[in-house]
């Protein structure tokens, strides 16, 4: 049951996008202030801006079960 769930990567406004875990235990929260104590990370646009990526954790561990992959 707790295999093949997914991510989803929701994009708040232009510069801020979010990697949360889909049907994960809880309800992330995509302002910020998430219970998961998600990492935030600056990545510079192709154009120039500054994009902030959100990756949020699952709480229910799926991420053991997966390799680790690149943004974009
Ligand atoms: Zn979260």
């Amino acid at each position: 049951m707790a295999l093949g769930k997914g991510w989803w990567s929701t994009e708040v406004d232009d510069t801020n996008v979010h990697t949360h875990p889909d049907d994960d235990l809880i309800e992330h929260d995509l302002d910020g202030n998430c219970v998961c104590l998600p990492e935030v990370e600056a990545i510079e646009r192709g154009d120039g801006e500054i994009v902030f990526l959100t990756h949020h954790h699952s709480i229910d561990g799926r991420e053991a079960q997966e390799v680790k992959h690149g943004v974009g």
